[in-house]
Protein backbone atom coordinates (compact mmCIF):
# COMPACT_ATOMS: atom_id res chain seq x y z
CA UNK A 1 0.00 0.00 0.00
CA UNK A 2 0.97 3.69 -0.83
CA UNK A 3 0.08 6.34 1.78
CA UNK A 4 -0.11 10.12 0.45
CA UNK A 5 1.09 11.89 3.66
CA UNK A 6 -0.33 15.96 3.58
CA UNK A 7 1.87 18.21 5.76
CA UNK A 8 6.02 17.55 6.80
CA UNK A 9 5.43 19.48 10.29
CA UNK A 10 5.60 16.72 12.75
CA UNK A 11 2.88 14.22 12.66
CA UNK A 12 3.65 14.19 8.54
CA UNK A 13 7.00 12.67 9.07
CA UNK A 14 6.46 10.75 12.08
CA UNK A 15 3.33 8.92 10.42
CA UNK A 16 6.06 8.41 7.53
CA UNK A 17 8.23 6.69 9.73
CA UNK A 18 5.41 4.51 11.37
CA UNK A 19 4.13 3.47 8.42
CA UNK A 20 7.08 2.32 6.99
CA UNK A 21 7.80 -0.17 9.95
CA UNK A 22 4.25 -1.97 9.55
CA UNK A 23 5.46 -2.09 5.54
CA UNK A 24 3.22 0.50 4.10
CA UNK A 25 4.82 3.25 1.94
CA UNK A 26 4.56 6.55 2.34
CA UNK A 27 5.22 9.81 0.41
CA UNK A 28 5.01 12.89 2.17
CA UNK A 29 3.84 16.30 0.41
CA UNK A 30 4.90 20.10 2.11
CA UNK A 31 3.59 22.86 0.63
CA UNK A 32 6.51 25.28 1.94
CA UNK A 33 10.00 24.87 0.42
CA UNK A 34 12.49 22.89 2.21
CA UNK A 35 14.19 25.88 2.82
CA UNK A 36 11.13 27.34 4.77
CA UNK A 37 13.25 26.36 8.03
CA UNK A 38 14.21 29.14 10.29
CA UNK A 39 14.72 30.63 13.49
CA UNK A 40 11.19 30.36 15.23
CA UNK A 41 9.43 29.30 18.51
CA UNK A 42 10.14 26.57 20.54
CA UNK A 43 8.36 23.79 22.31
CA UNK A 44 8.50 21.29 24.88
CA UNK A 45 7.85 17.86 23.86
CA UNK A 46 6.90 15.80 26.81
CA UNK A 47 7.47 12.28 27.81
CA UNK A 48 4.81 10.69 26.62
CA UNK A 49 6.11 12.36 23.16
CA UNK A 50 9.30 11.01 23.78
CA UNK A 51 8.08 7.53 24.71
CA UNK A 52 6.12 7.15 21.82
CA UNK A 53 9.32 8.47 19.39
CA UNK A 54 10.96 5.66 21.24
CA UNK A 55 8.73 2.75 19.61
CA UNK A 56 10.24 4.51 16.24
CA UNK A 57 13.64 3.60 17.52
CA UNK A 58 14.38 7.85 17.80
CA UNK A 59 16.07 8.67 20.80
CA UNK A 60 15.36 11.90 23.13
CA UNK A 61 19.43 12.20 23.00
CA UNK A 62 19.59 12.43 19.05
CA UNK A 63 16.76 15.49 19.42
CA UNK A 64 18.50 19.15 19.26
CA UNK A 65 17.22 19.84 22.62
CA UNK A 66 17.69 20.34 26.06
CA UNK A 67 16.23 18.98 29.05
CA UNK A 68 13.27 21.10 30.77
CA UNK A 69 12.17 19.43 34.10
CA UNK A 70 11.05 21.90 36.69
CA UNK A 71 8.92 25.31 36.33
CA UNK A 72 9.28 28.16 39.27
CA UNK A 73 6.26 29.85 39.04
CA UNK A 74 6.37 33.58 39.69
CA UNK A 75 3.61 36.66 40.35
CA UNK A 76 4.28 39.85 38.36
CA UNK A 77 5.76 41.41 41.55
CA UNK A 78 8.27 39.06 41.75
CA UNK A 79 7.02 36.69 44.60
CA UNK A 80 7.55 32.98 43.78
CA UNK A 81 4.40 30.97 44.26
CA UNK A 82 5.65 27.34 43.99
CA UNK A 83 8.09 24.80 41.94
CA UNK A 84 6.56 22.34 40.02
CA UNK A 85 7.60 19.29 38.22
CA UNK A 86 7.03 19.24 34.14
CA UNK A 87 6.07 16.22 33.93
CA UNK A 88 7.55 13.07 35.54
CA UNK A 89 11.23 11.37 35.27
CA UNK A 90 11.25 8.46 33.91
CA UNK A 91 13.11 5.56 35.57
CA UNK A 92 15.73 6.14 32.71
CA UNK A 93 15.93 9.98 33.59
CA UNK A 94 14.21 11.02 30.38
CA UNK A 95 12.50 14.25 31.30
CA UNK A 96 10.53 16.44 28.97
CA UNK A 97 12.50 18.33 26.23
CA UNK A 98 12.65 21.96 24.94
CA UNK A 99 13.80 22.29 21.44
CA UNK A 100 13.54 25.08 18.56
CA UNK A 101 10.20 23.93 16.28
CA UNK A 102 12.06 24.38 13.19
CA UNK A 103 15.02 22.26 15.04
CA UNK A 104 12.32 19.61 15.54
CA UNK A 105 10.76 20.03 11.81
CA UNK A 106 14.06 19.12 10.48
CA UNK A 107 15.51 16.48 12.89
CA UNK A 108 12.08 14.40 12.05
CA UNK A 109 12.37 14.95 8.71
CA UNK A 110 16.50 13.98 8.36
CA UNK A 111 15.24 10.88 9.97
CA UNK A 112 13.15 9.99 8.09
CA UNK A 113 15.18 10.67 4.62
CA UNK A 114 17.69 9.05 5.67
CA UNK A 115 15.33 5.97 6.72
CA UNK A 116 14.56 6.14 2.84
CA UNK A 117 10.70 8.44 2.98
CA UNK A 118 10.18 10.05 0.05
CA UNK A 119 9.95 13.81 0.34
CA UNK A 120 8.06 16.42 -2.09
CA UNK A 121 8.63 20.09 -1.48
CA UNK A 122 6.01 22.89 -2.71
CA UNK A 123 3.40 20.64 -2.98
CA UNK A 124 0.43 22.46 -1.38
CA UNK A 125 -2.85 19.78 -1.63
CA UNK A 126 -5.60 21.55 -3.50
CA UNK A 127 -8.58 18.89 -3.90
CA UNK A 128 -8.76 14.90 -3.74
CA UNK A 129 -10.31 13.09 -6.29
CA UNK A 130 -11.24 9.06 -6.69
CA UNK A 131 -9.76 6.91 -3.86
CA UNK A 132 -7.24 8.43 -3.84
CA UNK A 133 -5.60 10.83 -6.22
CA UNK A 134 -4.01 13.51 -4.61
CA UNK A 135 -4.22 17.01 -6.58
CA UNK A 136 -1.73 19.80 -6.06
CA UNK A 137 -2.16 23.35 -6.75
CA UNK A 138 0.67 23.36 -9.40
CA UNK A 139 -1.00 20.95 -11.36
CA UNK A 140 0.29 18.14 -10.60
CA UNK A 141 -1.18 14.45 -8.74
CA UNK A 142 -0.03 11.85 -7.24
CA UNK A 143 -1.70 8.33 -6.53
CA UNK A 144 -2.61 6.37 -3.59
CA UNK A 145 -4.11 4.02 -1.49
CA UNK A 146 -4.96 6.23 1.70
CA UNK A 147 -4.38 9.36 2.76
CA UNK A 148 -3.30 11.06 5.75
CA UNK A 149 -3.91 14.70 6.46
CA UNK A 150 -1.21 15.65 8.64
CA UNK A 151 -1.53 20.06 7.30
CA UNK A 152 -1.95 21.29 11.00
CA UNK A 153 -4.03 23.65 12.16
CA UNK A 154 -5.90 24.99 9.07
CA UNK A 155 -6.22 21.86 7.27
CA UNK A 156 -7.13 21.40 3.44
CA UNK A 157 -8.02 17.09 4.26
CA UNK A 158 -10.13 18.44 7.14
CA UNK A 159 -12.38 20.41 4.68
CA UNK A 160 -12.50 17.65 2.04
CA UNK A 161 -13.65 15.18 4.70
CA UNK A 162 -16.16 17.35 5.83
CA UNK A 163 -16.89 20.55 4.62
CA UNK A 164 -18.73 21.53 7.45
CA UNK A 165 -15.90 20.72 9.88
CA UNK A 166 -15.15 23.58 12.24
CA UNK A 167 -12.04 26.17 12.07
CA UNK A 168 -9.75 26.51 15.07
CA UNK A 169 -10.80 28.98 17.63
CA UNK A 170 -8.18 32.65 18.91
CA UNK A 171 -7.80 31.91 22.04
CA UNK A 172 -7.97 35.47 23.06
CA UNK A 173 -3.58 34.67 23.36
CA UNK A 174 -1.05 35.72 21.18
CA UNK A 175 2.76 34.02 21.36
CA UNK A 176 6.00 35.98 20.81
CA UNK A 177 9.26 34.66 21.97
CA UNK A 178 13.09 35.10 21.34
CA UNK A 179 16.70 34.42 22.34
CA UNK A 180 18.77 36.50 24.38
CA UNK A 181 22.55 36.46 25.15
CA UNK A 182 24.92 37.77 27.72
CA UNK A 183 22.96 37.98 30.95
CA UNK A 184 23.67 36.59 34.12
CA UNK A 185 20.02 35.22 35.92
CA UNK A 186 19.97 32.96 38.64
CA UNK A 187 18.69 29.69 38.96
CA UNK A 188 19.88 26.73 36.87
CA UNK A 189 19.66 25.88 33.04
CA UNK A 190 16.17 23.90 31.95
CA UNK A 191 14.06 25.72 35.02
CA UNK A 192 11.61 27.16 33.21
CA UNK A 193 10.74 30.31 35.07
CA UNK A 194 6.72 30.88 34.02
CA UNK A 195 5.46 34.44 35.18
CA UNK A 196 2.19 35.66 35.81
CA UNK A 197 2.60 39.18 34.87
CA UNK A 198 0.67 42.18 35.87
CA UNK A 199 -0.40 42.96 32.45
CA UNK A 200 1.17 39.53 30.30
CA UNK A 201 2.46 36.09 30.94
CA UNK A 202 6.42 35.66 30.48
CA UNK A 203 8.03 32.39 30.64
CA UNK A 204 12.06 31.96 30.67
CA UNK A 205 14.44 29.63 30.60
CA UNK A 206 18.27 29.41 30.11
CA UNK A 207 19.65 26.99 27.85
CA UNK A 208 22.93 24.95 28.47
CA UNK A 209 25.13 27.70 26.21
CA UNK A 210 23.62 30.30 28.68
CA UNK A 211 21.45 32.21 26.08
CA UNK A 212 17.98 32.70 27.66
CA UNK A 213 14.61 31.39 25.64
CA UNK A 214 11.67 33.06 26.15
CA UNK A 215 8.32 33.78 25.63
CA UNK A 216 5.25 35.86 26.23
CA UNK A 217 1.15 35.86 25.68
CA UNK A 218 0.55 39.53 24.82
CA UNK A 219 -3.74 39.08 25.60
CA UNK A 220 -6.66 40.26 23.07
CA UNK A 221 -10.00 39.86 23.16
CA UNK A 222 -10.65 40.62 19.36
CA UNK A 223 -8.34 37.85 16.83
CA UNK A 224 -6.12 40.63 15.50
CA UNK A 225 -5.37 40.24 11.25
CA UNK A 226 -2.61 39.60 9.77
CA UNK A 227 -1.66 43.34 8.96
CA UNK A 228 -1.74 44.06 12.58
CA UNK A 229 0.20 41.18 13.62
CA UNK A 230 2.92 42.16 10.66
CA UNK A 231 3.16 45.59 11.69
CA UNK A 232 3.38 45.28 14.64
CA UNK A 233 6.87 46.44 16.80
CA UNK A 234 6.53 43.29 19.32
CA UNK A 235 9.93 44.53 21.13
CA UNK A 236 8.25 47.78 21.93
CA UNK A 237 4.98 46.81 22.75
CA UNK A 238 6.38 43.97 25.11
CA UNK A 239 9.11 46.48 26.79
CA UNK A 240 5.80 48.68 27.45
CA UNK A 241 3.89 45.49 28.87
CA UNK A 242 6.37 44.45 31.26
CA UNK A 243 7.74 48.04 32.31
CA UNK A 244 6.17 47.66 35.98
CA UNK A 245 6.74 44.10 36.75
CA UNK A 246 9.83 42.92 39.06
CA UNK A 247 10.59 40.66 36.90
CA UNK A 248 14.16 40.07 34.79
CA UNK A 249 11.57 40.59 31.35
CA UNK A 250 12.55 43.73 30.22
CA UNK A 251 16.19 42.90 30.89
CA UNK A 252 16.14 39.90 28.33
CA UNK A 253 13.94 41.67 26.11
CA UNK A 254 16.22 44.59 25.87
CA UNK A 255 19.04 41.81 25.26
CA UNK A 256 17.30 39.60 22.75
CA UNK A 257 18.77 39.32 19.42
CA UNK A 258 16.16 37.74 17.84
CA UNK A 259 12.34 38.45 18.84
CA UNK A 260 9.93 36.22 17.36
CA UNK A 261 6.22 36.96 16.65
CA UNK A 262 3.31 37.85 17.56
CA UNK A 263 1.22 34.87 16.58
CA UNK A 264 -2.76 34.47 17.59
CA UNK A 265 -2.73 31.64 19.43
CA UNK A 266 -5.63 28.70 18.87
CA UNK A 267 -7.11 25.67 19.58
CA UNK A 268 -10.15 23.32 17.85
CA UNK A 269 -11.85 21.56 20.67
CA UNK A 270 -13.71 19.06 18.76
CA UNK A 271 -13.75 18.24 15.19
CA UNK A 272 -17.03 16.15 14.91
CA UNK A 273 -15.62 14.04 11.85
CA UNK A 274 -11.81 12.77 11.70
CA UNK A 275 -11.77 10.55 8.86
CA UNK A 276 -13.92 9.72 4.99
CA UNK A 277 -13.40 6.68 2.92
CA UNK A 278 -9.32 6.88 2.52
CA UNK A 279 -8.82 9.88 3.98
CA UNK A 280 -7.90 10.46 7.89
CA UNK A 281 -6.56 13.40 9.83
CA UNK A 282 -3.98 13.09 13.12
CA UNK A 283 -1.80 16.01 14.69
CA UNK A 284 -3.31 19.31 14.14
CA UNK A 285 -5.64 18.90 11.80
CA UNK A 286 -7.83 16.49 14.04
CA UNK A 287 -7.34 18.54 17.38
CA UNK A 288 -5.29 21.84 18.14
CA UNK A 289 -4.41 22.49 21.63
CA UNK A 290 -3.58 25.56 23.09
CA UNK A 291 0.38 26.54 23.49
CA UNK A 292 -0.35 26.38 26.83
CA UNK A 293 -1.37 22.86 26.90
CA UNK A 294 2.78 21.77 26.07
CA UNK A 295 1.26 18.65 24.68
CA UNK A 296 0.31 19.70 20.58
CA UNK A 297 3.62 18.07 19.38
CA UNK A 298 3.14 15.14 21.40
CA UNK A 299 -0.54 14.51 21.04
CA UNK A 300 0.70 14.78 17.02
CA UNK A 301 3.56 11.88 17.46
CA UNK A 302 0.84 10.30 19.84
CA UNK A 303 -1.45 10.21 16.84
CA UNK A 304 0.63 9.24 13.58
CA UNK A 305 2.27 6.12 15.75
CA UNK A 306 -1.22 5.13 16.79
CA UNK A 307 -2.39 5.11 13.24
CA UNK A 308 0.52 3.00 11.98
CA UNK A 309 -0.46 0.49 14.97
CA UNK A 310 -4.25 0.33 13.47
CA UNK A 311 -3.28 0.01 9.92
CA UNK A 312 -1.15 -2.85 11.02
CA UNK A 313 -3.77 -4.55 13.29
CA UNK A 314 -6.45 -4.13 10.92
CA UNK A 315 -8.05 -5.95 8.26
CA UNK A 316 -9.39 -3.08 6.25
CA UNK A 317 -8.18 0.78 5.81
CA UNK A 318 -11.36 2.11 6.94
CA UNK A 319 -11.90 -0.10 10.09
CA UNK A 320 -8.08 0.73 10.79
CA UNK A 321 -9.08 4.73 10.73
CA UNK A 322 -12.16 3.87 13.13
CA UNK A 323 -9.66 1.97 15.71
CA UNK A 324 -7.41 4.69 15.37
CA UNK A 325 -10.11 7.40 15.85
CA UNK A 326 -11.56 5.31 18.96
CA UNK A 327 -8.26 4.95 20.57
CA UNK A 328 -7.49 8.84 20.24
CA UNK A 329 -10.87 11.16 20.39
CA UNK A 330 -11.39 10.95 23.93
CA UNK A 331 -8.12 11.77 25.06
CA UNK A 332 -6.94 14.30 22.87
CA UNK A 333 -10.00 16.57 23.39
CA UNK A 334 -9.50 15.75 27.61
CA UNK A 335 -6.11 17.68 26.39
CA UNK A 336 -7.51 20.30 24.49
CA UNK A 337 -9.40 21.31 27.58
CA UNK A 338 -7.00 20.92 29.73
CA UNK A 339 -4.98 23.48 27.27
CA UNK A 340 -7.75 26.12 27.51
CA UNK A 341 -7.69 25.71 31.52
CA UNK A 342 -3.80 26.65 31.57
CA UNK A 343 -4.23 29.70 29.19
CA UNK A 344 -7.09 30.82 31.29
CA UNK A 345 -5.25 32.98 33.60
CA UNK A 346 -2.46 34.61 31.88
CA UNK A 347 -4.56 37.79 30.51
CA UNK A 348 -7.27 38.67 33.06
CA UNK A 349 -8.88 42.37 33.14
CA UNK A 350 -7.83 44.33 36.33
CA UNK A 351 -10.36 42.66 38.89
CA UNK A 352 -9.45 38.96 37.82
CA UNK A 353 -6.00 40.20 37.84
CA UNK A 354 -6.49 40.73 41.73
CA UNK A 355 -8.20 37.85 42.00
CA UNK A 356 -5.99 35.71 40.53
CA UNK A 357 -2.70 36.93 42.36
CA UNK A 358 -4.71 36.07 45.87
CA UNK A 359 -5.86 32.64 44.26
CA UNK A 360 -2.77 31.54 42.64
CA UNK A 361 -0.55 30.67 45.76
CA UNK A 362 -3.10 28.61 47.05
CA UNK A 363 -3.67 26.82 43.70
CA UNK A 364 0.04 26.16 42.88
CA UNK A 365 0.27 24.98 46.60
CA UNK A 366 -2.15 22.59 46.25
CA UNK A 367 -0.53 21.08 42.40
CA UNK A 368 2.93 21.34 44.25
CA UNK A 369 1.16 18.06 46.70
CA UNK A 370 -1.46 17.17 44.50
CA UNK A 371 -0.36 18.26 40.63
CA UNK A 372 1.97 14.85 39.74
CA UNK A 373 -1.29 12.62 40.58
CA UNK A 374 -3.63 15.21 38.83
CA UNK A 375 -1.50 14.84 35.48
CA UNK A 376 -0.51 11.24 35.55
CA UNK A 377 -3.08 10.53 32.55
CA UNK A 378 -1.42 13.33 30.59
CA UNK A 379 2.08 11.56 30.74
CA UNK A 380 1.66 7.84 31.36
CA UNK A 381 -0.37 7.47 28.22
CA UNK A 382 1.46 4.66 26.07
CA UNK A 383 0.93 4.66 22.65
CA UNK A 384 1.44 0.39 22.55
CA UNK A 385 -1.33 0.19 24.84
C1 LIG B 1 4.12 29.50 19.38
C2 LIG B 1 3.77 28.04 19.57
C3 LIG B 1 4.25 27.36 20.69
C4 LIG B 1 3.95 26.00 20.86
N1 LIG B 1 4.43 25.35 21.96
C5 LIG B 1 4.21 24.02 22.09
C6 LIG B 1 4.80 23.28 23.17
O1 LIG B 1 5.51 23.81 24.03
N2 LIG B 1 4.60 21.94 23.21
C7 LIG B 1 3.87 21.30 22.25
O2 LIG B 1 3.74 20.07 22.34
N3 LIG B 1 3.29 21.97 21.23
C8 LIG B 1 3.44 23.30 21.12
N4 LIG B 1 2.89 23.98 20.08
C9 LIG B 1 2.01 23.25 19.15
C10 LIG B 1 2.78 22.42 18.13
O3 LIG B 1 3.69 23.21 17.40
C11 LIG B 1 1.76 21.77 17.18
O4 LIG B 1 0.80 21.09 17.95
C12 LIG B 1 2.44 20.78 16.26
O5 LIG B 1 3.35 21.47 15.40
C13 LIG B 1 1.42 20.02 15.41
O6 LIG B 1 2.08 19.24 14.46
P1 LIG B 1 1.39 18.91 13.06
O7 LIG B 1 2.38 18.12 12.31
O8 LIG B 1 0.03 18.38 13.31
O9 LIG B 1 1.16 20.33 12.37
P2 LIG B 1 2.27 21.37 11.87
O10 LIG B 1 3.50 21.24 12.68
O11 LIG B 1 1.58 22.68 11.81
O12 LIG B 1 2.61 20.88 10.40
C14 LIG B 1 1.67 20.97 9.35
C15 LIG B 1 2.43 21.06 8.03
O13 LIG B 1 1.49 20.94 6.96
C16 LIG B 1 1.84 21.84 5.94
N5 LIG B 1 0.64 22.12 5.15
C17 LIG B 1 -0.43 22.85 5.50
N6 LIG B 1 -1.36 22.84 4.52
C18 LIG B 1 -0.87 22.08 3.52
C19 LIG B 1 -1.37 21.69 2.24
N7 LIG B 1 -2.58 22.07 1.78
N8 LIG B 1 -0.59 20.89 1.44
C20 LIG B 1 0.65 20.46 1.88
N9 LIG B 1 1.16 20.82 3.09
C21 LIG B 1 0.41 21.60 3.90
C22 LIG B 1 2.40 23.04 6.68
O14 LIG B 1 3.23 23.84 5.86
C23 LIG B 1 3.16 22.37 7.83
O15 LIG B 1 4.52 22.12 7.51
C24 LIG B 1 3.14 25.33 19.90
C25 LIG B 1 2.66 26.03 18.78
C26 LIG B 1 2.96 27.38 18.62
C27 LIG B 1 2.42 28.10 17.41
Amino acid sequence: MKALIVGGGIAGPVAAMALQRVGIEPVVFEAHPRAADGVGAFLTVAVNGLQALRTLGIEPSSLPGFATPRFAMHLGDGRPIAELANGPVLPDGTVSLTLERAGLYAALRDEAVRRGVRFAYGKRLDRVEGEVTAWFTDGTCEPGDLLIGADGLKSTVRSLIDPRAPKAEFIGLLNCGGYAKGLSLPGPPGLFHMIFGRRCFFGWVKAPDGQVWWFANPGRRVEPDAAELAGTDWRSELLELFRGDQTPAVEIIEKSHVVTGGWASYDLRRVPVWRRGRMVIIGDAAHAASPSSGQGASMAIEDAVVLARSLQSRPSVEEAFADYEQRRRARVERVVAHGRRNGSGKAPGPVGRALRDLMLPMVFRWLHKNGAEQQRWIYEYRVAA
